[in-house]
């Protein structure tokens, strides 16, 4: 495998498949089947999973809801999404653990490090929820805290485009897609592949990311088996 340990990222939204809210249970079952493919690969895998599905603290904002009570409540949602990924990949018998940024005891272990590489050292599949744990934040800066955290190879960014183009290809049909592209030349460009904080987070700590698409069967293997079927964000 080209990749011995990844950061997934997967947005909440990517959950929702076609509904307009919540978790769409055939979306999650062909996630939890692509991370049994790697994990059982031997690739070392953590995920962060966002929350947007259910809940962003920016929205209830400008509803007029305070944005730190907001942020709270996206970070919960995320805390649900990690759950229903935790679950979903179990039922398929894959052994995982599901870390918070925010104390729920109950629920979740919490965000322990060395706890956590420990996990992945044994096999486990390591879900991280609750983002940075951190209102004003966002779960691509937690994904890329963590894979910091965790000395991981690469973070791999699923979305339902397959990379980074010249310009929105859902928009403009005469888009063109980067095999790989420097940060500097996304910063120069103003592409969007994460927001600044994560972004620059990302770049100081020479981190790669490589944003593909995670709906299309097979690719999440394809990528850590080396194919460049996506974008590579490098210095
Ligand atoms: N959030 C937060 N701190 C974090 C991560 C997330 O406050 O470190 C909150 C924030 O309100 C955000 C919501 O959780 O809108 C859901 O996360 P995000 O929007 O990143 O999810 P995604 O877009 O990936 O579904």
């Amino acid at each position: 495998m080209h990749y011995k340990r990844i950061l997934l990222k997967l947005s909440g939204e990517a959950l929702m498949g076609d509904q307009q809210y919540g978790i769409d249970p055939n979306r999650l079952d062909a996630y939890a089947d692509e991370i049994k493919k790697v994990s059982e690969n031997g690739v070392e895998v953590a995920i962060v999973i966002g929350g947007g599905n259910i809940f962003r603290g920016v929205s209830g904002a400008s509803a007029g809801m305070d944005r730190v009570q907001g942020d709270h409540m996206g970070m919960l949602a995320t805390v649900i999404n990690g759950l229903a990924l935790q679950s979903a990949l179990e039922n398929k018998g894959v052994d995982t653990r599901l870390q918070s940024a925010i104390k729920i005891n109950e629920v979740a272990e919490p965000f322990i490090r060395r706890r956590a590489m420990r996990h992945l050292e044994k096999g486990r599949v390591v879900i991280f929820g609750g983002g940075t744990g951190n209102p004003y934040f966002t779960t691509d800066s937690a994904a890329v805290l963590r894979a910091i955290e965790i000395e991981a190879d690469v973070i791999l960014k699923g979305t339902r485009v397959d990379g980074i183009y010249t310009s929105d290809p859902e928009k403009d049909k005469s888009a063109t897609k980067f095999d790989k592209i420097s940060f500097e030349d996304v910063l120069r460009k103003g592409l969007k592949v994460m927001d600044t904080t994560a972004f620059t987070l990302s770049q100081e700590n020479e981190l790669p990311i490589v944003v593909f698409d995670m709906n299309t069967h097979g690719n999440l293997l394809r990528i850590v088996s080396g194919e460049n079927i996506g974008t590579v964000v490098n210095l």
